[in-house]
């Protein structure tokens, strides 16, 4: 027999519209924007073999059809019925399954532009593009009023997160303007950049755009010379660390954010103090992207992958 309490909470599931739930936490830690301004609940939702995307994708919760405002309103409605049956629409999510559930959300994450030069193999724009349901794929940037109008929205105290998952924000073309307006709102961001086919001039142009210290940007550069274009297929290791070496030079806080793979795990140490010596923060960021347990990519040391695969 149902509880008054449970009844309440199953009329909350229907209102939903979701096919099937999944007693399972979620981690909301941000408000997602894509490249053509379809907004989502978190992008952990929103990444895997292309179906979760399909349950988010509401016409009323994309820029090109309503205000930032009307859409975040929304949103938390939709978060707020979530969190009250501790059901998800997924059955796990690319990066917090099993985590305690949390709405800590604090930061737009966008993702600026579908662009890039790499070819990472284990990026969902390198391996799932054929499987996906929607146009994200599509080689695009976002438009510069959906910038304009996230930046307008963005609550105080949040932060901006550049961060592609299907391209790099160094393709921007407006990239220098949208860092010219956060830095004049005050508002704090945190670019994740594996720098793609940008040059030395390129990077002195666009630490000259921005004066907030805090603000953080992270090159993604795993290995040495000699092993990081093993995954960042494509990518120039010298003329990354020269581009994140001018920004310390430049007093900006830059990171390196280093995946630890097979090919790659006995450099950590030393890219670790290369990276103190020179002003450099070292961020571990070990995957979850795995093709199983036997992914030669997957290193050795299991202490060094997070603890799933990326099979859903
Ligand atoms: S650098 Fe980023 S966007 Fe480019 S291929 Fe690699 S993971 Fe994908």
């Amino acid at each position: 027999m149902y509880t008054m309490e449970k009844r309440h909470k199953l009329n909350n599931i229907e209102d939903l519209s979701f096919p099937t739930l999944y007693p399972r936490c979620l981690n909301l830690r941000e408000v997602y924007i894509a490249v053509d301004g379809q907004c989502m609940p978190c992008c952990d939702l929103s990444i895997g073999l292309g179906m979760p995307w399909k349950l988010f994708f509401k016409e009323e919760w994309n820029l090109n059809y309503n205000s930032m405002d009307k859409i975040l309103k929304s949103i938390e409605t939709f978060s707020r019925k979530i969190k009250d049956t501790k059901n998800s629409p997924i059955k796990k999510c690319s990066k917090t399954c099993n985590t305690p559930w949390l709405n800590s959300r604090n930061y737009f994450h966008l993702e600026l532009s579908t662009r890039c030069t790499l070819q990472c193999p284990k990026c969902p724009r390198t391996a799932w593009p054929l499987t996906s349901p929607t146009t994200v794929f599509e080689k695009t940037d976002m438009k510069f009023n959906h910038i304009e109008a996230i930046i307008k929205a963005l609550p105080s105290k949040w932060r901006l997160f550049l961060q592609g998952s299907l391209g790099d924000a160094v393709f921007h073309p407006q990239l220098f303007d949208i860092i010219r307006l956060a830095d004049r709102k005050k508002i704090l961001f945190e670019m994740t950049t594996a720098s793609p086919s940008r040059s030395l001039k390129w990077w002195e142009e666009f630490y000259n755009c921005y004066s907030n210290p805090a603000s953080e940007i992270r090159f993604s550069v795993d290995g040495l010379e000699d092993t990081a274009s093993i995954y960042r297929k494509g990518q120039d290791f010298n003329k990354v660390w020269a581009s994140m070496k001018l920004g310390v030079k430049n007093g900006k806080k830059i990171t390196w954010s280093f995946i630890p793979f097979s090919h790659n795990e006995h450099q950590i140490e030393t890219a670790s103090k290369m990276a103190k010596d020179n002003g450099i923060k070292f961020l571990l960021s070990p995957s979850n992207r795995w093709d199983g347990p036997e992914d030669p990519f997957k290193p050795k040391n299991p202490q060094l992958s997070a603890n799933y695969d990326r099979s859903y």
